[in-house]
């Protein structure tokens, strides 16, 4: 790897909720981060999957939409100065003297003296349905994600998929869309019951068609502009339903990726870390949210708040080797100065 063309205390990657709240946790510590994310905003999984869904474990919050924490969080660790490097995936982590070189897909190489992986499920990537010139559609009318509801309003939209996602994006956009018509393999859904009870019961009430048991079969339209999806049955037969929008809910393909490679012990893709300091089997590099596993692990945003202060506890000797650490309240000590 080159020279490094960026120094800093904490290389971050991942910039979703856990990743923003390492940076406020170093901060605390008088450690500057840089964060870096394969995707072209902040906030992770609730940014990319569900922006304007209520979360209701937050503890201080009865209830607060997705989105609205990614930007409280990114708040709260603006005094600690952090670089965001956004739409690159850190591909490469090299030992660097007492540190770490950092490199991303982009060509970025960071010198920074430890790394913290906060990257949930991996760089994001949607299982896509097998169509025929499904690319050509993608972004345009073919979706895996939404961003925004309101930009499906007046459109009739065809929603593949069983799952919570597909569920719970139906009963959503049939507020706002022309027509929503679930496509499902199976009569059953695999969503939360109360969810799928809400889901017959807008098909019966004539908000939602539920097309099932039927599966994507081919995209019918131009220069990316969807004007039918076509579903086949079970036994084939075919059934042509004029669309503007296919929103495909397969699930994500969880990758680490590069990751992957580095030579850190994993566990069912995961990464498996010391509970006490997050610490992953290489010194120097961490891991916390989602991406991290120890005994008891439970896959939430508070589990990784805790565990990313933990881990900044265990970084900073690294950071200030001729400092020692007094455990302190932020309420004594306010924000640093960074
Ligand atoms: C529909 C849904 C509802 C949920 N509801 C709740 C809830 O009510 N309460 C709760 O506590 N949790 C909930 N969760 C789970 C919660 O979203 C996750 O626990 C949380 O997002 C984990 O945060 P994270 O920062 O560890 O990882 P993520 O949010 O997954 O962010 C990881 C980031 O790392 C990036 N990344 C990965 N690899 C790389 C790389 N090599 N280079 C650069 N970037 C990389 C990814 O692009 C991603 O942006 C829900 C999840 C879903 C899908």
């Amino acid at each position: 790897m080159n020279a490094p063309e960026h120094r800093t205390d904490i290389v971050v990657v991942g910039a979703g909720p856990v990743g923003l709240f390492a940076i406020f946790e170093a901060g605390m510590l008088a450690m500057r981060c840089t964060v870096i994310d394969a995707l072209d905003v902040i906030g992770g999984q609730c940014a990319a999957l569900y922006p304007e869904k209520p979360i209701y474990d937050i503890p201080g919050f009865s209830r607060i939409d997705a989105g609205d924490l990614v930007q409280r969080l990114a708040e709260q660790a603006t005094p600690f100065k952090p670089s965001y490097l956004l739409g690159r995936q850190v591909v490469a982590a090299q030992a660097n003297g007492d540190g770490w070189l950092v490199a991303t897909s982009a060509g970025d190489r960071l010198a920074c003296k430890a790394v913290v992986i906060a990257a949930g499920n991996g760089a994001f990537g949607p299982n896509r349905p097998p169509l025929p010139g499904l690319a050509q559609y993608e972004g345009q009318s073919v979706f895996y994600l939404v961003r925004r509801r309101e930009d499906f309003r007046g459109q009739r939209v065809v929603i593949a998929g069983g799952g919570d996602s597909a569920v719970d994006w139906a009963l959503s956009l049939s507020a706002v869309a022309a027509r929503v018509s679930v496509v499902h393999r199976r009569d059953k859904f695999r969503a939360a019951p109360e969810s799928e009870r809400r889901l017959r019961e807008g098909a019966a009430a004539g908000r939602i068609e539920l097309v099932v048991p039927y599966q994507l079969d081919g995209l019918e339209g131009r220069a990316g502009r969807l004007s039918a999806v076509i579903v086949a049955s079970m036994t084939g037969a075919k059934r042509r339903i004029e669309a503007d929008a296919l929103l495909a809910f397969f699930g994500l393909a969880a990758s680490l990726g590069p990751i992957a490679d580095w030579g850190l012990a994993l566990e069912r893709h995961h990464l498996k870390v010391d509970p006490a300091t997050c610490q992953t089997t290489t010194p120097g590099i961490f891991a916390i949210g989602d991406v991290a596993t120890y005994p008891g692990k439970l896959k939430l945003i508070l589990s990784g708040f805790a565990e990313a202060a933990l881990a900044a506890h265990a970084v900073y000797p690294r950071v200030h080797p001729e400092r020692a650490l007094h455990f302190e309240y932020s309420t004594t000590k306010g924000l640093p100065a960074v």
